[in-house]
């Protein structure tokens, strides 16, 4: 028996993964059908859907709330209108990555740890995704296309931590992701593994025995950073599949970004905190948006993300109060905002 399937046995561990991916919601009407939503979004759903398709999982679904208008799930996941308003300030490609490429899918901004954009592909589309523009069919799919970052990485010496974010590198299949992991277990200066993925939340079936067996079976440190904005995320399926990851040994971390009428209230920031803490994951950051263009109907002011932070500091432990930060162009890390 393996490290992790001693740990996952009694949980039921299928891989349908790919199944549930195809069977993901991708037409606006039939989200508003299955929500019970008025007729009149119909329209404008289609419209921005051609700008950034609508794509959200049945089981993600199944978390909101019939009917609700505004319910914080479905305003993360409904193309509206307003996306198509342009508004000064809010461009392409915000928060500097082209500047930062180093070689085909590597970025490389702070010290002792680069990005590999292992695929463009996600099993959600958040309507304010800051990558929502990045010319993803730029960067490697084979992995011979690969070698290049391989290569800067191994070059590299004071990289010590690679970041596999994309898109969603948990989208990859088991075997691409064993190839890669493998490459860079090869490369001796390197120690950790972080994975930035969405999956758990919005797929919590990814997270297999299989899964658990490619990140613990290497010598690389894992740590898994996830993505959920709102504690209703974190209900159903989802639970379980943090709980197995926490239990397998990975650190967990989660990280959220601040989103007007989805989390921007003290309760609601609140509550994610302790559900997240109660299931071993940490708050890691709470992001200002990036100011990527169709997104500006989701920022909140930094003076209320302060205020919130604020808040947060009076009701919960400090490790349950994430840090507040904002990523610009051209700083060596991400940038403290309290
Ligand atoms: C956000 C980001 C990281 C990770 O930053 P941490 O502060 O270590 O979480 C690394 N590289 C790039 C290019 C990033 O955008
Ligand atoms: S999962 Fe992450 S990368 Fe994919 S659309 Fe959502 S925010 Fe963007």
């Amino acid at each position: 028996m393996t490290i992790a399937s001693s740990f996952a046995a009694s949980e039921s561990m299928t891989d349908d993964w790919h199944q549930t991916l195809a069977h993901a919601v991708r037409d606006p009407d039939e989200l508003i059908e299955l929500l019970g939503l008025p007729d009149n979004f119909r329209e404008p759903a289609h419209r921005t859907a051609r700008l950034f398709p609508l794509m959200v999982p049945r089981e993600y679904v199944a978390r909101m709330e019939y009917g609700n208008t505004r319910d914080p799930l479905l305003l993360q996941v409904l193309p509206l209108g307003v996306e198509e308003h342009d508004v000064e300030g809010f461009d392409a490609d915000a928060v500097g990555d082209g500047a930062s490429r180093r070689a085909p899918g590597l970025l490389h901004k702070y010290a002792g740890r680069a990005l590999l954009i292992a695929t463009g592909a996600c099993a959600i589309h958040c309507r304010y995704c800051f990558r929502r523009h990045y010319p993803y069919s730029d960067e490697p799919r084979r992995m011979a296309d690969w070698e290049p970052a391989f290569e800067v990485l191994e070059t590299d010496e004071t990289i010590h931590e690679v970041i596999l974010s994309g898109g969603d590198p948990l989208m990859l299949t088991d075997q691409r992701l064993s190839e890669i992991v493998s490459r860079l277990e090869s490369i001796p200066h390197l120690t950790r593994l972080r994975i930035h993925s969405r999956l758990p939340i919005v797929l919590p079936e990814r997270v297999t025995e299989s899964l658990l067996d490619i990140l613990l079976s290497n010598r690389l440190t894992p740590i898994m950073v996830v993505h959920a904005n709102h504690p209703r995320e974190l209900e159903g399926t989802c639970a379980a599949a943090l709980r197995r990851l926490v239990r397998s040994g990975i650190t967990v971390l989660n990280q959220a970004v601040l989103l007007r009428g989805v989390n921007d209230s003290a309760d609601v920031l609140t509550d994610l905190s302790e559900r997240l803490i109660n299931l071993g994951v940490v708050p890691y950051y709470l992001h200002q948006l990036d100011r990527v263009s169709g997104t500006a109907h989701f920022e909140v002011s930094k003076e209320t993300g302060r205020e919130l932070i604020a808040k947060l500091r009076e009701r919960l432990p400090g490790f349950a109060v994430p840090q507040y930060v904002q990523e610009l162009p051209g700083e060596l890390n991400k940038t403290p905002l309290t």
